[in-house]
């Protein structure tokens, strides 16, 4: 029986998950569907009983879903106990177990496309939603040396940096602003934007986080946002001779990541990039 899976989310029209698993589970010889399950937050319980019953074998999790998604299903993987939100689900058996991939999605991400090992690093992470607080948690694991939030809303910024501390205690929270920015960006190697400034059809879609002169040359500038692929930050850190690494990455490797829980076979990374990039337009 072909296996139905897919990416759950509300809307869907901007998602390349689609387009790169599929590609993934041809190359693989895999006979399975991967559909776009566009689905509205108060129809998320009925969909969740249909794929319990259904030849359902896995499926990606976006915005709007992910919180909701952790009291619908059966296990927690302990990354999404972590952080509180599913991003894949994975049926064995009978049972529905939620994962997280975003965070070491991320982290695979910088190791193998930018070549950097956060061990001992300093960290200026950029936003305090849902995909900073999985990007907190992963590189806590990974043992930085010390983590500045900056958000736009310093309440959410504190509430994060709060339950963070309680692991790691060089932790702090600071208001998205020049003078705020100013110290942690002379100290830190590592700068994740994980809001979403600079996103085609988003908020602020020609802004930079950062003011292009603040940015240091001697740092990895990765921005988490993945279309348009070079982001007024990307631009602006490329501009000022830094590093850059771009959303696509961690995207790509979140799904790699779900792809390898779904098949127990290693995800044809090659084919998966091409694919993206594709959709992209890149
Ligand atoms: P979220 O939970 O809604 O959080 C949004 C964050 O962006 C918050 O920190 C929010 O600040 C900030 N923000 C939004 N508009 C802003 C503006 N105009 N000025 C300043 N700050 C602003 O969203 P999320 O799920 O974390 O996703 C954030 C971004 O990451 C999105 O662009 C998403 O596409 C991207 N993402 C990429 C990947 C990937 O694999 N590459 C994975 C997940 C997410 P406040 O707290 O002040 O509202």
């Amino acid at each position: 029986m072909v296996k139905q899976m897919g990416i759950i989310g509300y809307p869907l029209s901007h998602s390349i998950s689609p387009d790169f698993q599929q590609a993934a589970l041809d190359y693989c010889a895999i006979d399975a569907n991967f559909h776009s399950w566009e689905i509205q937050p108060d129809d998320l319980e009925s969909f969740f009983q249909n794929i319990r019953t259904s030849n359902f074998s896995g499926a990606s999790v976006t915005i709007p879903h992910k919180e909701k998604c952790v009291e619908l299903v059966d296990k927690l993987s302990p990354s999404a106990n972590l952080v509180g939100a599913v991003n894949c689900i994975v049926k064995t058996g009978n049972k529905l177990v939620g994962h997280n991939t975003d965070g070491t999605g991320f982290i695979r991400a910088l190791k193998a496309k930018a070549n950097f090992n956060p061990k001992g690093k300093k960290v200026l992470l950029i936003g305090a939603g849902g995909a900073s607080k999985a990007i907190a948690h992963a590189l806590i694991k990974s043992e930085i040396a010390e983590l500045t939030i900056a958000n736009r809303t310093l309440d959410r910024g504190d509430r994060l940096a709060r339950q963070l501390k309680l692991i790691m205690p060089n932790v702090d929270a600071i208001d998205l602003n020049r003078k705020a920015l100013l110290k942690p960006l002379g100290n830190v190697q590592l700068i994740v934007n994980s809001t979403s400034i600079g996103m085609k059809n988003g908020p602020d879609p020609l802004a930079s986080p950062i003011p292009e002169d603040l940015i240091p040359s001697n740092v990895l500038v990765n921005d988490i946002v993945y279309n348009p692929p070079d982001t007024p930050l990307i631009t602006a850190a490329r501009k000022n001779n830094a590093c850059t690494l771009g959303g696509l990455d961690m995207l790509v490797y979140q799904g790699i990541e779900a792809f390898e829980l779904w098949t127990n076979k290693d995800a044809p990374e090659t084919i998966m990039y091409a694919a993206a990039e594709k959709a992209l337009g890149i």
